[in-house]
């Protein structure tokens, strides 16, 4: 689920989708809502299997409107997102003051960052200021990778630092979002710092 839709990764990823094509609207929608019942009640990584599985229904639902159709009910946990009237459910990303929490049905906004409960937002805001400038060491240009003199040990520690933050994100921030949605989902990777699902360790 790479941003570039040419990518092999995305291509192989529309691949694995195909299986859900072949369901018809109503067994999507069941199938959907009852692996929101799997879900509900914990902080998901990005990369976990079940949670791709679902991110392909989930969009495919949305192509299909299945939730506007209403063929299946949700569990009752899960509120109806503003954006697309799917069950909640945010993703969490280093972007998080710029985009809010991300829609996992339409990838829209789901809640915008200042209506995020204010009881999460001071930890959040701390953690993307934390988390900005070590992301933006993989965009130094040659001006500051030259002042920097060793930029390959920058870059190194750049990546060690936000396997630390994502970890944070993990096993501290997501949960915490669990007060306010039935299901979090958070980002447990950074491409640009090379940083893989099995680096972060919570
Ligand atoms: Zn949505």
């Amino acid at each position: 689920m790479a941003t570039n839709p040419e990518s092999p990764m995305d291509l192989l990823w529309k691949e694995y989708s195909l299986v859900f094509r072949e369901f018809d609207d109503h067994t999507l929608a069941r199938w959907l809502a009852q692996t929101l019942g799997q879900l509900e009640g914990k902080a998901w990584r990005l990369s976990h299997p079940l949670l791709g599985a679902y991110r392909l229904a989930a969009q495919l639902g949305h192509e299909r409107q299945i939730w506007f159709k209403r063929l299946a009910t949700p569990p009752a946990a899960y509120g109806e997102s503003p954006c697309c009237r799917a069950p909640m459910l945010p993703l969490l990303t280093r972007d998080v003051r710029d985009t809010g929490l991300i829609c996992q049905h339409c990838n829209d906004t789901l809640v915008p960052y200042d209506d995020v409960a204010a009881a999460i937002r001071g930890d959040l805001e701390t953690w993307a200021t934390q988390y900005a400038p070590v992301h933006a060491v993989a965009h130094w240009d040659d001006r500051q990778r030259k002042s920097a003199g060793n930029y390959d040990h920058a870059y190194e520690n750049a990546a060690k630092e936000a396997e630390a933050l994502l970890a944070r994100a993990g096993s501290r921030l997501a949960p915490k979002l669990l007060e306010s949605f039935a299901a979090v989902v958070w980002e447990d990777q950074d491409e640009c710092l090379e940083v893989r699902p099995e680096d972060v360790l919570l």
